[in-house]
């Protein structure tokens, strides 16, 4: 069997990981990169083997990062199907005709401010695009196995990172040999998910490496919520907090439920401002079965959050002038109806924006938890006044603590392991931490590299 790296490598963005043999392809996770533009620009490159000649593909879960690629993919030849749990499936319908209205709406931007080399720029994909690739999707249940191309037995467990998230496990049964892709892995104590499950075998692991270089922290992530929320509201100011739609959104609309409620934070309204993640929530409160919270800790979420629908709606909100918290995507600031809050709210020091999850380089996040004075939305600058936090421990990627005690739950003799899924430091980091305390043969494998497993 053969694994070939076609993205994911020294970025966290652009997941994906060929397996062959000599008759078949199977590819783990298809994601589009994000962030700086040179790595935006790759998802414009072909793809690096002719889609037609892939026969299925594997999802770990449904971030674009991981999911985005798939309506190129299939409106470039791929015929097979698409697999991945049910929750992974359902939150799929949702973002990835999104991510093709976006790309959509960005052609019609470049096309109106003339900034395309090209006449007239063609999105990457459309939104009906998206809808044709989720033809191809099939869904199963954890623990599941099943064989999507003949050879290449494949299960899913829980990775604890987001609704849905799993590991994929493949056995390759002419080599008698097992690789598990971690895909995003989850915290050990998040407040809504359960802990990712323990693995029991691999020969070979591909591990994720978001922060491979970093820990979350000791501090109480509520109690410092808290205390911003208090002091923001106290001079009258406005909460904003970016976040990825999927996973995080419901997370810190759940937080700020439950300190409201202790008597923590001052009663005050809570928007959800995003279509998006209005669905995400749903589907959230419709799987309680797989996190921690039960059908009335759901309830607390879906009877106090003021859902933002329409666009007049989310205008309105933006005149707003008294204390409130609004959550709205996307959770980097690189899009989204966030971006319209961001211009209303940054240039005033009474408001807070908290950003609570990994900021990929290159994105106005990343500029802004990094003492950005101003930043470019639409076209133009903001000055940055308002007071900027980043709640790192709120994220839902384990620190490479989290993830070596995860390892070391399971029963685990890989003979290699491939670092991925980081920048180049936090996953060449990540490798010295597993190499030293496992002594596992580990690597960071380089773009397109392929290697005989
Ligand atoms: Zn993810």
């Amino acid at each position: 069997m053969k694994l070939r790296f076609l993205g994911g490598t020294s970025t966290v963005t652009g997941s994906r990981y060929l397996l062959s043999d000599d008759n078949h392809r199977l590819l783990v996770d298809c994601g589009l990169y994000q962030g700086v533009k040179t790595l935006r620009r790759r998802n414009w490159a072909p793809f690096p083997v002719d889609p037609s000649t892939i026969n299925a593909v594997v999802l770990t879960h449904a971030h674009i990062d991981h999911s985005g690629y798939l309506p190129a993919l299939v409106k470039n030849g791929f015929k097979g199907k698409i697999y991945c749990t049910k929750a992974t499936h359902e939150l799929c319908n949702v973002l990835l005709p999104d991510a093709g209205y976006l790309q959509e709406e960005d052609a019609k931007y470049a096309a109106r401010k003339k900034f395309s080399k090209h006449e007239s720029p063609e999105p990457l994909f459309t939104e009906k695009d998206a809808r044709e690739a989720l033809k191809h999707f099939e869904s199963l249940h954890y623990h599941e196995t099943f064989e999507p191309v003949k050879g290449f037995e494949v299960s899913f467990t829980p990775a604890g990172h987001i609704l849905g998230s799993s590991c994929v496990h493949v056995h390759h049964k002419g080599s008698d040999r097992t690789v598990v892709f971690t895909g995003d892995v989850g915290r050990q104590n998040d407040i809504i998910m359960r802990p990712p499950e323990p693995l029991q075998h691999a020969d070979v692991l591909v591990c994720e490496s978001t922060y491979g270089d970093r820990l979350h922290g000791e501090s109480d992530p509520e109690a410092v919520l808290a205390e911003i929320i208090t002091k923001t509201a106290g001079r009258g100011g406005i909460t904003l907090m970016p976040a990825f739609a999927v996973g995080r959104a419901q997370m810190l609309l759940y937080v700020v439920h439950k300190l409201m409620e202790e008597g923590r934070i001052p009663d005050m309204p809570v928007y959800l401002n995003s279509p998006m993640a209005i669905k995400a929530t749903e589907a959230f409160i419709k799987h309680h079965k797989e996190h921690k919270l039960d059908q009335s800790q759901c309830a607390l979420i879906d009877d106090q959050t003021q859902y933002v629908r329409t666009v007049d709606e989310a205008i309105e909100l933006d005149t707003m002038r008294y204390p409130c918290v609004i959550v709205s995507a996307s959770g980097m600031a690189s899009g989204g109806r966030v971006l319209h809050h961001l211009k209303t709210l940054l240039p005033n020091p009474r408001n807070s924006i908290v950003f609570a999850g990994f900021q990929a380089p290159g994105t106005r996040g990343d500029a802004l938890v990094n003492g950005a004075q101003k930043v470019k939305i639409h076209g133009a600058y903001w000055p940055v006044k308002a007071e900027i936090h980043n709640l790192d421990s709120m994220s839902a990627h384990g620190d490479y603590n989290e993830i070596l005690a995860w390892l070391e739950q399971g029963n685990l003799k890989p003979d290699k392991v491939y670092v991925t899924h980081g920048e180049a430091v936090a996953s060449d980091t990540m490798r010295k931490h597993i190499t030293e305390k496992f002594g596992w043969d580990t690597e960071v494998p380089e773009l397109f590299e392929e290697v005989d497993i």
